[in-house]
């Protein structure tokens, strides 16, 4: 499938919207276990995202992808902006204009492993990276009906996020109290896959 300077405008435009009309979501997920910024964060840098988004669109997927994730690390802030500037600038060097459902998850494999490394994280910390994986691991069986299955998986793992005591970001600070709270990075992270998602099945 080839993602052209439409199909790009309108990836990004989408995922913005949604990102910034469920900010204040995002924020009361992260006023229980953070310091209740992530919503406002998210907002920021999409906003930024929406507002540069005909000159970001212009350039080749992996130049928009790279400038989203550029835009994401300069506005976002937080731990959130260098981890999403990280996964959209990997994304950015690994795929081209033409995609396949393999190319992107290659792409979104390595792209989580940058996220990792620049987190010093893993899967089972609540975080992010507890979304990210299982929506890897559905991309990766492909086969039918993907779009429902990478929504739903991405949907129950933001919610598996409850149960799990933070490791890894401000959350941790609360050690056994953050138990029983999803975490706001695997709530966005999960907003950002349904969005994408819906484009590509439009577009498909
Ligand atoms: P901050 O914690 O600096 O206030 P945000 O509130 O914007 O930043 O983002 C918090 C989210 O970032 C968390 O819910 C979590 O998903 C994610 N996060 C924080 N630290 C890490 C990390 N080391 N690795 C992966 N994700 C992380
Ligand atoms: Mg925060």
């Amino acid at each position: 499938m080839m993602i052209d300077r439409e199909a790009r405008k309108l990836l990004f435009e989408t995922v913005a919207q949604r990102v910034i009309a469920s900010a204040e979501e995002l924020t009361d997920l992260d006023r229980a276990i953070g310091d209740g910024d992530h919503g406002v964060n998210m907002r920021r840098g999409f906003e930024a995202v929406l507002a540069a988004v005909d000159e970001l669109s212009a350039k080749n997927l992996g130049e928009s992808l790279k400038g989203v994730g550029t835009t994401l690390v300069m506005k976002v802030g937080g731990a959130s902006g260098p981890l999403y500037g990280t996964l959209f600038m990997s994304l950015g060097k690994t795929l081209d204009d033409e995609v396949t459902c393999e190319r992107v998850a290659d792409a979104f494999a390595t792209a989580i492993d940058a996220v990792r490394a620049r987190g010093k994280s893993d899967v089972g910390q609540k975080t992010m990276l507890d979304v990210l994986f299982p929506v890897l691991a559905v991309l990766r069986e492909g086969g039918t009906e993907l779009p429902v299955r990478l929504k739903a998986v991405a949907k129950a793992a933001s919610e598996e996020t409850i149960p799990m005591r933070a490791i890894r970001g401000r959350a941790s600070f609360l050690g056994e109290r953050s138990v029983g709270h999803m975490d706001p990075g695997a709530r966005s992270s999960a907003l950002i896959v349904d969005a994408v998602v819906d484009v590509m099945e439009g577009l498909a």
